[in-house]
């Protein structure tokens, strides 16, 4: 059996299955492919969802299906130490008349169950996963993938959205710039005495940032980086120690913690892919890009790739323009500048955190107290990351 689609996309994560999406709403046909089902539950994440990333889901009728399971952050409070509830934070932003930050926690879960629906539903896309791929030929004229079964799928573009392992890079040769940051981000949700209001909180230890994020119903997503040593001495705790460490880090601000569900633990690196293409190819999500979770921006910054792709695709549709041309060259130089600036910040601000250094420690105590006295720096940071400066994708715009 032989089928033919305008494009193909590799990996039905939440980035494949955002650019299958993306994609079809600007009118291509769309093959979406994943060695594994995605339906499988198995990330206990939850992601911080930028007011762009928001509009983007809603223009693509996501949203509709998260009615009470999506969490808005209304506060963020930032300290360079360990806090309790009577202590001082050094950095905060709370929504009000000059400042509205427009933010949402949602669970990976629920976010990708949403996805898939939409997926399943939608008459451009054919989904096959779980699938093998035995090959997959680049051609100048188009892709041709050998699926088991003797299953042929041709398309003019293929999307690499299988990871930041991603074989689909390896395979056309493109290198990656690689930093391991020797840290480990514990990943848990936790249940809590007290109601988070809409507050997210991030605490700088020399080891890493522990963050809060809150969920619906009185839950909160916990991201606790740390070193390799003690992130896995962390996980080898049985639940009720791992919680008594927890509540001693956070001092009691939450009230009484109590553990929903296992833990899971990611290595945390920075990977920069050196190109964003190669014949027929584009690289989107984390096969392009992963960073350091310290900001919350890694799926932000894949959603970005997919509504700019889909710009590109959907002009070249319309234009009859052969979909492995200029299309290719333009996405990456809208991508990869926006995503290496994202990069290089995002590792900055972890090597300025983790660590003991008095010296930085003063200074960056000096600029957290600076920018929390100041309305007008405030409103940069927030602007900046709503996403919704810059050159944005349509789909990223409220009026589409
Ligand atoms: C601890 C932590 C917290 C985070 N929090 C946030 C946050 O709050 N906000 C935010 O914006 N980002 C956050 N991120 C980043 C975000 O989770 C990732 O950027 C995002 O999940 C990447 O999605 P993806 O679809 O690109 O890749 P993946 O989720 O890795 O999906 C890849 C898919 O490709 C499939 N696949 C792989 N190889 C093949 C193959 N050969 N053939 C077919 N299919 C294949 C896999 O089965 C999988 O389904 C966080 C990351 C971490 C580690």
């Amino acid at each position: 059996m032989q089928e033919k689609f305008n494009i193909v996309v590799v990996g039905a994560g939440l980035v494949g299955l955002t650019t299958a999406l993306a994609c079809a709403k600007k009118g291509a046909s769309v093959c979406l492919l994943d060695k594994k089902s995605p339906s499988i539950k198995r990330d206990m994440r939850a992601s911080a969802i930028s007011a762009s990333s928001f509009v983007l889901l809603k223009n693509l009728d996501v949203t509709e299906l998260f009615e009470g399971n999506i969490q808005a952050i209304d506060n963020i409070f930032i300290s360079d130490s360990q806090v309790g509830r009577k202590n001082k934070f050094n950095l905060q932003f709370q929504n009000s008349n000059n400042i509205n930050y427009k933010g949402y926690m949602i669970d990976n879960s629920i976010l990708k169950d949403a996805l898939l629906k939409k997926v399943n539903k939608n008459p451009n896309i054919s989904i096959k996963a779980p699938v093998k791929i035995l090959e997959i030929l680049r051609g100048s004229r188009a892709v041709k993938i050998n699926l088991e079964n003797s299953h042929i799928i041709e398309a003019s573009l293929l999307a690499a959205a299988d990871g930041k392992k991603s074989s689909l890079r390896k395979s056309a040769d493109i290198g990656v710039q690689f930093t391991s940051y020797k840290q480990s981000a514990i990943v848990a949700t936790i249940d809590h005495e007290f109601p988070h209001n809409g507050s997210a909180y991030q605490f700088f230890f020399p080891g890493g940032p522990l963050a809060l994020l809150p969920l619906t119903k009185n839950r909160s997503s916990i991201v606790w980086s740390d070193t390799l040593s003690a992130s896995n001495a962390a996980m080898s705790l049985n639940d009720t120690d791992f919680i008594d460490e927890l509540s001693h880090r956070i001092r009691g601000l939450l009230g009484e913690i109590k553990l929903l569900g296992t833990r899971q633990s990611f290595p945390l690196n920075l990977q920069m892919a050196e190109n964003y293409s190669a014949n027929r190819l584009v690289l989107v999500g984390d096969a392009a890009h992963s960073i350091h979770p310290i900001a919350g921006q890694g799926l932000n910054m894949g959603f970005r790739d997919a509504a700019a792709l889909a710009d590109n695709v959907g002009r070249s549709i319309h234009e009859g323009i052969d979909l492995g041309g200029e299309v290719i060259k333009k996405y990456e130089k809208w991508r990869s500048f926006d995503n290496n600036l994202l990069c290089i910040t995002t590792d900055l601000l972890n090597r300025l955190f983790s660590n003991k250094n008095s010296l930085l420690r003063f200074a960056r105590r000096l600029g957290l107290n600076s920018v929390n006295h100041s309305e007008l720096i405030k409103t940069f940071f927030i602007e900046e990351a709503s996403g919704l400066t810059g050159d944005l994708p349509t789909l990223l715009s409220e009026n589409i």
